[in-house]
């Protein structure tokens, strides 16, 4: 893909990230792996612009020094654990976004138990929260790799959520689930302690889970 289309198609995210309740007026961030001749860096929306007036010239190419070319955007201040998700996990786009319910469980700094078989999406059988850190630093780019460590989704404790995929599509639908699990355990633990699924059971949900086919 082409970097017109891949930021056609980050621009196009970003005004969902509004539309579909995700993450409100200018929170979260979106970016695709950009490597192309003689670039190799990333595509990512600018910092603090509305979404819903965010178009294909704001977005930012970074490079993979953390180097920015555009005129006159500054790249979203979470660069940093975007550069380095790249340099660490395979993936080649990241979302991050303060949709709702992940923004509440992650203010107790817990990771979210297996209470249901979905939680294996995100790769293994908790969804981790990263340790708080003040948001665009490099602490804050750590805390998220300890916690990505064999998974493609976490919390940042009283902040939101970070998912990664193959493509932007893979990521933002990984978003909407976890935001979903999210919602569905805080409503579990307004009953009570709901039962969670063993280690064992859950390995034959992920052994499962890798050969289901989507259509
Ligand atoms: P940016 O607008 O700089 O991407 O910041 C939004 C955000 O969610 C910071 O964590
Ligand atoms: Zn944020």
């Amino acid at each position: 893909m082409n970097e017109i289309d891949k930021k056609k198609l980050i621009v196009t995210y970003a005004q969902s990230f509004n539309s579909l309740n995700l993450s409100p007026l200018r929170s979260g961030n979106i970016s695709i792996r950009h490597k192309q001749k003689s670039k190799d860096g990333l595509l990512i929306t600018p910092s603090g612009k509305r979404y819903e007036s965010i178009r294909e010239k704001d977005i930012v190419f970074v490079d993979m020094s953390g180097k920015n070319y555009h005129k006159s955007n500054f790249p979203s201040s979470e660069f940093n654990f975007h550069l380095d998700l790249y340099k660490e996990k395979h993936c080649n786009a990241i979302i991050h976004c303060h949709s709702k319910y992940s923004l509440i469980l992650s203010c107790f700094r817990k990771n979210i138990p297996s209470f249901h078989y979905m939680i294996a999406l995100a790769g293994g059988n908790d969804i981790a929260c990263a340790k708080y850190e003040l948001f665009g630093t490099k602490d804050l780019s750590n805390s998220i790799i300890k916690a990505m460590i064999n998974r493609k989704a976490c919390l940042l404790s009283n902040h939101g959520q970070i998912t990664i995929g193959n493509n932007i599509h893979e990521a933002f639908e990984l978003a909407q689930e976890v935001e979903f699990l999210c919602e569905c355990y805080y409503k579990c633990i307004l009953i009570g302690q709901p039962e969670v699924i063993s280690k064992n059971e859950m390995q034959k949900v992920l052994d499962k889970i890798n050969n289901y086919k989507k259509n």
